[in-house]
Parts: structure tokens; C-alpha cells; sequence
């Protein structure tokens, strides 16, 4: 089974200003394609060629790092774009919102703390909001293309929420500005799609979620 590159959720000029066309062109068209042609490529005669992804990436200890960076680089820009809204921005509602509230304090201070999670990220990388394996809401960051669901990763969980702060995501509109970038991506993100995130999350059993 090969995997395939999804479309955009969007046209690519949808998110202007806050991420520019061309940015969007090259990060799908070229970035997220190449993972997806060189994961095909690392899985090919192995059994993960009948997995789906997140059973990959929970055993991604057994398999070579080309299939680490591929399956990483493919799941989490998937992710990515579905997190990403013309219509996204402000704050969330209903349980996610309540959750955060109660882990984080408030909004703004869950913000601050995502935001220094991103911007601390040394080199390329991601931040994450996950539900983890004690079902509290958790801030972490992993670099290249880890994730939350492998087991090899420091901090475990479901994702709910990411950044991608590879400099691919930003330099042409942003250059060295990661804070700028960071900032600006506030006002895109789908809090609905989030939400339905985490509503699954709970209904999922925790073993499920994560491989110890
Ligand atoms: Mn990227």
C-alpha cells in the first residue's frame, strides 16, 4: 500500500498574509510530496508497507531512519494542514477550551507557553499540544520529524495541536523571524478541527494511544 499526498484543505493563497502562496506551494507541492515519495520508497517489501501510519510511527524503534524522518516528515505535515484555517484564529470552545483553562491556567498563559515551546525549538522541529498518557494536556516540541506517537519520543501522546518550525515553513516570507512566524500563525489555527482532536482522544482509550 503507497502512501499518497493529499491536497491542500484550501487554496494555497487562502492563509495570505499570515503565510504567503509560494511558502504553501513549495511546503506541500514540494516538502510534504518528497516525504511521501521517499516513505514509499524506505516501506517498500517491509512488512510496514500494509500499515497505516500511526501504527508505523508507534514502532518506529524496529524500522531504519529513513522511515523515521519519511513517516514523521508525511503524518505530521498531514496534520499540519488540517490544523491550518482562513477562517481560524481566536480560541477554542467547549472541552478543549475548559481543558486548557484548567492545565494551563488561562488561554493567554497556555499561549505564552506554546509559543516559547516553538520558538525554543533549537534547529528544525515541531511544537505540540498532546493529550498524554495520564490524559492531562501536555506542551511539548521534538525535532525533524519525531512525533509524540513514536515510541521513541521523550514526551508521549495524542497530538491535538502542532507547529512546523522547519525554516522551510517561514524563510521566504519570515526569513530568520521564527517569532514573527509564530505569531502570525495564531490567526490560522482551526480550534474546531483541535477540538474534534481532542473530544477523540478522550473517547480513545489511553493504551491505545500511546505505545509504552
Ligand atoms: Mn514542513
Amino acid at each position: 500500500m503507497a502512501f499518497t499526498l493529499s491536497p491542500l484543505p484550501f487554496p494555497k493563497e487562502a492563509l495570505e498574509p499570515h503565510i504567503d502562496a509560494a511558502t504553501m506551494e513549495i511546503h506541500h507541492d514540494k516538502h510534504h510530496n518528497t516525504y511521501v515519495t521517499n516513505l514509499n520508497k524506505a516501506i517498500a517489501n517491509t512488512d510496514a508497507d500494509i500499515m497505516n501510519i500511526e501504527d508505523i510511527l508507534k514502532n518506529i524503534s524496529k524500522y531504519p531512519t529513513a522511515v523515521r524522518n519519511n513517516a514523521g516528515g508525511h503524518y505530521n505535515h498531514s496534520l499540519f494542514w488540517t490544523l491550518l484555517s482562513s477562517h481560524g484564529g481566536g480560541t477554542p470552545a467547549g472541552e478543549l477550551a475548559a481543558a486548557i483553562n484548567s492545565e494551563f491556567g488561562s488561554f493567554e498563559e497556555f499561549k505564552k507557553k506554546f509559543t516559547e515551546s516553538a520558538i525554543g525549538r533549537f534547529g528544525s522541529g515541531w511544537a505540540w499540544l498532546i493529550k498524554n498518557s495520564s490524559g492531562k494536556l501536555e506542551i511539548c516540541s521534538t525535532p525533524n520529524h519525531d512525533n509524540p506517537l513514536m515510541d521513541i519520543a521523550e514526551t508521549k501522546g495524542y497530538p491535538i495541536l502542532l507547529i512546523d518550525v522547519w525554516e522551510h515553513s517561514y524563510y521566504l516570507k519570515y526569513q530568520n523571524r521564527r517569532p514573527d512566524y509564530v505569531a502570525a500563525w495564531w490567526n490560522l489555527v482551526n480550534w474546531d478541527e483541535a477540538a474534534k482532536r481532542y473530544s477523540m482522544a478522550k473517547k480513545m482509550e489511553t493504551k491505545n494511544l500511546v505505545t509504552k
